[in-house]
């Protein structure tokens, strides 16, 4: 069943089930009431017609105009008084055949009692006179309400819960409508997004909170992670096929050429270091891009040790240094904590060497060997490394892409790389728990912030 019409009848469902219930409720007891009070009006004319017939002739006279003035003959109207003899026996009562027997004898022994006839209410009491005699009063009248009214009221009840029916059939209907017409419009243009226009949004309301507003903007926000994701998957191929092409080329390029006649032995001899030096430059991406593969798993199987920050980047400012001793790299121990216990990592200690000599390589290569400043401090759950450079930065729009494999901004052309370095180390800090922040601005420098988890006590 399409939703919209679940909706329209579970709304009617409620309406017309409030309204049954609402309206046999007031039947109910209007109906009662019609009941009650006719009872009562028969009782007020039995009691003052037996007082008109049977009292003084002064307070009856009262009576009597008291009786005219303000109440209404009754429909059909029929009184009867009987003299009660002392046994009270009522049977051979002249007349009294007309009337119920269970109901005559209940007024007999009780003193009063109603009964009722379909449309006909009868009210009897047995009435004690001033002069001390019994006498069997007997009223009868049709009850013009039940007749008259109720009918009219039931009949009104029932118009009324048609056109309620009709209302709320159309209420539901404009509800139902209201309520899914947003989520038929998110369809519509969910529908209209595919690979090629990635880039579509749907239209937010950023001032309303309700559950579509929220569909829509978790909905804008899983095509923002997949528009990421996408674009990441497009680059990696881009540059991969790259950057293993231009070797491959160059390699292919210098054999043709070699091969194309006969030449001088020093000349293969050239064409062979190149050729050797363009092979090893494809044989580092390809096994950069194994460790990167590799680092990519869990690392379950890989051994944790302690491993003092300190001593790490002691170590890499030394090999840093040792690889081109043109790097200049800048310890500040200022904020070391008195607790060098703190400054304990659970690492696995050559990824994590790796990592931080790229971040520090990175520093010294795109600020032409000018000095890298890399600090480290504590907090009480986190160990915090920031390597810091004033070289040329990274555009503010590719900052985005500098974790994708083979991904080169478009700022390096003077300077060597692979675009390994920092997905591979943003790759051994996740496996050790921890966070890499690249913050950058064109011209001024680079900050790579760290963040690893102080290691468990045990
Ligand atoms: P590469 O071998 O190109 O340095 P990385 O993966 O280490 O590869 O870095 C990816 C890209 O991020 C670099 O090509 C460069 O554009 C940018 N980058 C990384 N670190 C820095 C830095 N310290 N200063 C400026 N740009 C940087």
């Amino acid at each position: 069943m399409k939703t919209q019409n679940k909706i329209i009848l579970v709304l009617i469902a409620v309406f017309v089930g409030y309204t049954i219930l609402f309206s046999v409720f007031i039947y109910y007891n209007i109906s009662n009431y019609a009941f009650a009070d006719f009872y009562k009006r028969l009782e007020i004319r039995a009691i003052t017609t037996a007082k008109f017939q049977l009292e003084e002739k002064e307070d009856a006279e009262v009576i009597r105009e008291l009786r005219q003035e303000h109440l209404e003959t009754l429909q059909d109207e029929k009184i009867n008084l009987y003299p009660l003899s002392s046994d009270r026996s009522w049977k051979a009562i002249d007349g009294i055949e007309e009337y119920n027997s269970g109901f005559v004898e209940e007024v007999v022994t009780s003193g009063t009692a109603t009964f009722n006839d379909q449309k006909t209410f009868y009210y009897g009491v047995v009435y004690r006179s001033s002069d001390q005699k019994d006498y069997l009063v007997l009223i009868s009248a049709e009850n013009y309400f039940i007749t008259h009214h109720i009918s009219y009221f039931r009949n009104l009840l029932f118009i009324s819960l048609g056109v309620a029916f009709l209302i709320i059939l159309l209420i539901s209907f404009l509800f139902s409508r209201k309520i899914i017409e947003p989520i038929n419009q998110i369809i519509h243009r969910v529908n209209e997004i595919s690979t090629g226009n990635l880039h579509k949004r749907l239209p937010e309301q950023s001032d309303n909170d309700d559950a579509i507003s929220k569909l829509t903007r978790t909905f804008n926000d899983m095509l923002n992670r997949l528009e990421t994701s996408f674009e990441s998957q497009k680059n990696f191929i881009s540059n991969a096929s790259h950057e293993l092409n231009t070797p491959l080329t160059s390699i292919i390029g210098e054999a043709d050429v070699a091969l194309s006649k006969l030449r001088e032995p020093a000349y293969y001899i050239e064409t062979l270091m190149t050729i050797l030096e363009d092979a090893e430059k494809l044989s580092k991406k390809t096994s950069a891009l194994l460790l990167l593969a590799q680092t990519g798993f869990d690392g379950k199987k890989q051994k944790f040790e302690k491993l003092r920050v300190d001593q790490l980047i002691m170590d890499v400012k030394g090999t840093v240094e040792k690889i081109n001793p043109k790097n200049q790299v800048q310890i500040d121990f200022s904020l070391l904590p008195e607790n060098p216990s703190l400054l304990k990592i659970d690492a696995i200690e050559p990824l994590m060497h790796l990592a931080m000599s790229n971040l520090i390589i990175n520093g010294c290569k795109y600020s032409n060997h000018e000095p890298v400043q890399v600090a480290f401090g504590v907090t009480d759950t986190q160990v915090i490394i920031l390597v810091k450079d004033q070289g040329i930065g990274i555009p503010q729009n590719e900052l985005q892409f500098i974790y994708d494999p083979y991904f080169r901004a478009s700022n390096t052309k003077n300077h060597e790389g692979y675009g390994i370095g920092l997905p591979l180390a943003r790759n051994i800090i996740r496996m050790h728990k921890g966070q890499l922040y690249v913050s950058s601005e064109t011209g001024k420098g680079t900050v790579a912030r760290v963040v690893i988890p102080i290691g468990s006590s045990l």
